[in-house]
């Protein structure tokens, strides 16, 4: 259920039986041509929508921001910092083991490597500060079910899953399509000039899109996150 549509007194009631939470994280970042900036987040939060309809847990309000390397040049991406991050995140999971929780899931749609960190290093001090449970993971890792309806191995961002996702939920916000490209940046110098190195913005091949692909990730990835949440309650129960 979603935690910002509960009342005081609902929420109260729920959290006699409700003991875990997903917190979604994205980005605002471009998409290609053709799909919404803040798709990570809107992914991340259909998702756990999905996985508490499995396994029941409470959805917090998604977090739209996050660290932006690749794309941070390209038109409308708005990241944060590390340190703002890793600050946020921590604090939210502190508010949320106050709140008689006691089981944690950072889920990102976001893939970056740094961001993905941060979400470690944070659930990583709130095992020292909290008694919660922490999972972080990212939905690609939640994908391995339907990995043999996908025809693009490299693809990881604006391409076959992503848009493939937003034709099956979000249809109207879908622009045309955009075709194959994969970035060039050099494999261990940074570049400033992201955008020479990634003109269109698009990691994978976007036309082997479909919105019945998009439900059957859709439907991989909830089943795979519920397990995750029945695991982080297991091991709450048996307070590892
Ligand atoms: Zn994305």
């Amino acid at each position: 259920m979603l935690m910002h549509e509960l009342t005081m007194p609902g929420f109260v009631q729920q959290r006699r039986q409700v003991e875990a939470a997903i917190l979604p994280i994205g980005v605002m970042e471009q998409h290609g041509p053709h799909l919404p900036l803040g798709l990570d987040a809107m992914h991340a939060l259909a998702l756990a929508q999905a996985a508490a309809a499995i396994e029941p847990c409470f959805v917090l309000p998604p977090l739209f921001y996050g660290i932006c390397r690749s794309t941070a040049n390209h038109p409308g991406t708005i990241g944060i910092s590390g340190d703002a991050l890793r600050a946020v995140l921590h604090d939210i999971g502190q508010g949320v083991w106050s709140q008689g929780i006691r089981c944690l899931c950072l889920l990102t749609g976001h893939a970056g490597g740094t961001h993905q960190s941060a979400l470690i290093e944070a659930g990583e001090r709130l095992l020292t500060s909290t008694g919660l449970q922490v999972a972080t993971v990212c939905v690609l890792d939640l994908l391995a079910e339907a990995r043999p309806i996908l025809q693009c191995p490299g693809d990881s961002h604006a391409g076959e899953v992503e848009t493939s996702l937003a034709m099956h939920l979000w249809p109207g916000l879908v622009q045309g399509s955009a075709a194959e490209e994969y970035p060039s940046f050099p494999r261990f110098r940074l570049v400033r000039d992201k955008r020479a190195h990634w003109p269109g913005g698009v990691w994978g091949d976007p036309t082997k899109a479909s919105a019945e692909k998009g439900r059957l990730i859709l439907e991989a990835e909830a089943k795979a996150l519920a397990a995750l949440v029945a695991e982080l309650l297991a091991a709450a129960q048996e307070g590892a």
